[in-house]
C-alpha cells in the first residue's frame, strides 16, 4: 500500500480502482494523528479498507463523504462496521448512480464546522457534479478537498438531472472567494495555485458553452448524435457516450438562460 504524506496533518492513500472515470484511483485522506476523519473511504474494496484501518491505530472519529457517488462513499459503511464511527455527508436528490448503501449518521450543511485541537474542517456545499457534492477546507493549512468537484488529470462529468453546469460553474466561482494554498482532490495528485486552477477550469467550461452555442447558431437545430461530433471534435470518439452527458449540462444550462429550445429530440438556437 502507498501512504503519501501531504501536509503535516494529511495522510492519502489511493483505491486500486483506477479506471477512465476515476484516474488512478479514488483517494482517501486522513486526516489528524490523534481524533482521525477519513474523507471518501472511496468503493468497496476489502483490501482498501483492511489498510486504511491499519492506519488509523483505533483513532478514527468521523468518516465524511464528497458525495455519494460508487467510488466514494460504499467503503463508508464497510469503515463504519469495524469502528464504531460515525458517517457525514449530504443525501443526493436523484437517486440513479448513488450508493445505495449510504445513510448518513449525521447530515452536513454549507458552513458546518468539524473542531478537533489538531485541525478544523469547513464544510462547503458544491453542488454540479452531484447535487449533495461537499468540499471540506482545512483551515490551518489551507487545503481543499474537492473529490470530483475537481479532479486531477481527468475532466469532471456532469451528468443531469443530478449533475448541473450552471450549479457547477456557481461552485466553481464560489471557490474564488477562499484563501487557498492547494487541492487535494478526488482523483489525481496534489494542485498547487487553486486560483489559476479553478479559474482555468471555469475558462474551459466557458469555451465549451461558446461551442455549443457556434454550433447550434450554424445548425439551427440538431440532436444530441449530431451536436457532440460537432462541439467535441477534440476529444476521443470513445468518450462521446460520456461527452453526452457533459454536452445536456450545457444544453439545460442554455435552456435556463433562454437560448436554446427544446423540441422532442431536437434543440432550437433562439437568439
Ligand atoms: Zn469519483
Amino acid at each position: 500500500m502507498k501512504i503519501t504524506k501531504i501536509s503535516k496533518t494529511v495522510r492519502r492513500i489511493t483505491a486500486n480502482n483506477p479506471g477512465v472515470m476515476t484516474g488512478g484511483g479514488t483517494n482517501t485522506y486522513l486526516i489528524g494523528s490523534e481524533n482521525i476523519t477519513v474523507i471518501d473511504p472511496g468503493p468497496p474494496l476489502e483490501e482498501h479498507v483492511d489498510n486504511i484501518v491499519k492506519m488509523l491505530h483505533g483513532k478514527l472519529k468521523r468518516i465524511l463523504v464528497t458525495h455519494t457517488h460508487l467510488d466514494h462513499s460504499p467503503a463508508a459503511y464497510i469503515l463504519k462496521k469495524k469502528t464504531g464511527a460515525p458517517i457525514m455527508g449530504m443525501m443526493a436528490l436523484h437517486e440513479a448512480n448513488q450508493d445505495p448503501t449510504f445513510n448518513p449518521d449525521k447530515i452536513l450543511e454549507d458552513g458546518d464546522k468539524i473542531s478537533e485541537i489538531e485541525y478544523t474542517l469547513r464544510v462547503l456545499h458544491t453542488p454540479g457534479h452531484a447535487s449533495n457534492h461537499l468540499c471540506y477546507i482545512l483551515s490551518n493549512e489551507k487545503i481543499i478537498f474537492t473529490g470530483d468537484h475537481i479532479m486531477n488529470g481527468s475532466t469532471v462529468v456532469i451528468a443531469p438531472p443530478d449533475g448541473d453546469m450552471s450549479q457547477y460553474l456557481n461552485s466553481l466561482n464560489n471557490l474564488l472567494l477562499f484563501d487557498l494554498d492547494c487541492i487535494a482532490p478526488g482523483h489525481g495528485d496534489v494542485m498547487k495555485n487553486p486560483k489559476e486552477v479553478v479559474e482555468n477550469l471555469i475558462k474551459h467550461r466557458l469555451n465549451r458553452e461558446k461551442k455549443v452555442i457556434d454550433a447550434l447558431s450554424k445548425m439551427s437545430r440538431a440532436n444530441l448524435d449530431e451536436l457532440v461530433k460537432e462541439v467535441y471534435r477534440d476529444v476521443n470518439k470513445g468518450l462521446y457516450p460520456i461527452a453526452k452527458y457533459s454536452l445536456q449540462a450545457h444544453l439545460i444550462k442554455l435552456m435556463k438562460d433562454g437560448k436554446v429550445a427544446q423540441i422532442r429530440n431536437e434543440f432550437l438556437w433562439r437568439c
